[in-house]
């Protein structure tokens, strides 16, 4: 009999390895807390591994990030990746893991609102073989009512029409064991929407529950419109379904008016024709030009999709690299 070799998987880590930890930290306008909260950062990575890094995405800040933390890397393994403008987390997050070297790579942001003890409980998770650890909020309490309302309907929305479980109150922080980096740097779409890669791309996965805290300082970077263009990412990336929804809606109304023109047919072919019926046909043709306009709109956010990843347009540039061994920059 013929047997079929499939690669080996790596053997899952198990018991005490200390992987070597690479650290993304995406920033956008955080000079006031930065230098604090790099130090505090080094600090507990240093009780976790002696091999880590911290790689900082200033992901084109007009207050003075980058200097903050060119001045606080003294002596420590820290390196800077500077975009050339304000690409957005999802890109910064991409730009980091482009150059991230370490065994298991942590990404964190750069506000102190996720605690440093999680990454304790990260990397025990990893031991035990797990290949992605992301922390899930219990709290969202720090959110405002209106984004917590937005946010769990998009959600809710997301995980019923895309065929990838998404966790509701997971975030950006996570372990990611190198093969999933890997499996991440293979994906050659611009539309990034990095919630939903990481579980695209599978692998064996656990939720640390954690209480999100209190910025430290400064103010959140995202606003409504930032949040709508992500969710709209979220969903044209991982769903098909709003396109489908026509189809039913085309096929339904279409069904109805067959239905309807049997009835006009049958009642003239009784009692003749006659003249009122202009409210009807005013709703009629107003309801089906909104339908239409809704329609087109929907396939339209799709088409601008294709044709951003049709130009083929990188994520990001950067502008300056601090750390890394050359100081030129390059696009990617
Ligand atoms: N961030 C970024 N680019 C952006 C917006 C945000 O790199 O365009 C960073 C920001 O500096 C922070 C992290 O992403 O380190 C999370 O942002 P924020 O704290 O504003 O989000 P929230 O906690 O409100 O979800
Ligand atoms: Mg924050």
């Amino acid at each position: 009999m013929k047997t079929i070799a499939f690669p080996v998987p790596a053997a899952p880590a198990t018991g005490t390895v200390r992987p070597s930890i690479t650290c993304i930290v995406p920033a956008f306008n955080e000079a006031e807390g930065i230098a604090g909260f790099l130090n505090g950062l080094c600090d507990h990575l240093a009780g976790l591994t002696s091999r880590y890094d911290v790689i900082v995405v200033d992901d084109g800040s007009r207050d003075g990030t980058g200097l903050e933390v060119i001045a606080a890397s003294g002596g420590l393994p820290i390196r800077l990746l500077s975009l050339s403008r304000n690409f957005g987390k999802e890109a910064a997050i991409s730009a980091g893991l482009e150059e991230a070297s370490g065994e298991v790579v942590v990404i964190i942001d750069a506000d102190f609102q996720q605690p440093f003890h999680v990454i304790d409980e990260f990397i025990r998770q990893w031991q035990q073989g797990y290949d992605m650890v992301y922390g899930l909020r219990t709290n969202r309490d720090t959110d405002p009512p209106v984004r917590r309302f937005l946010s769990r309907s998009f959600y809710r929305l997301l995980s019923r029409w895309s065929s990838v479980d998404i966790p509701a109150d997971a975030g950006d922080f996570r372990l990611l064991d190198r093969r999933v980096v890997t499996a991440l740097k293979e994906m050659p779409e611009r539309s990034r929407f990095m919630k939903g890669l990481y579980h695209w791309v599978g692998f064996r996965s656990k939720a640390v529950p954690f209480t999100y805290g209190e910025r430290h300082a400064g103010t959140s970077k995202f606003n409504f419109s930032r949040l709508f263009d992500l969710a709209m990412t979220g969903l044209t990336s991982f769903s098909a379904f709003p396109l489908r929804l026509w189809v039913a809606m085309g096929a339904l109304i279409s069904g109805c008016s067959l239905l309807y023109a049997g009835f006009i047919i049958t009642r003239t072919l009784l009692r003749g024709t006659d003249v009122p019926g202009w409210a009807t046909l005013a709703v009629a043709v107003s309801f089906l030009g909104g339908v239409q306009l809704l329609s087109i709109g929907i396939l339209g956010e799709y088409v601008a999709r294709i044709f951003t990843e049709v130009k083929g347009r990188p994520n990001y540039v950067v502008a300056e690299r601090h750390g890394f061994g050359s100081d030129t920059g390059h696009g990617s």
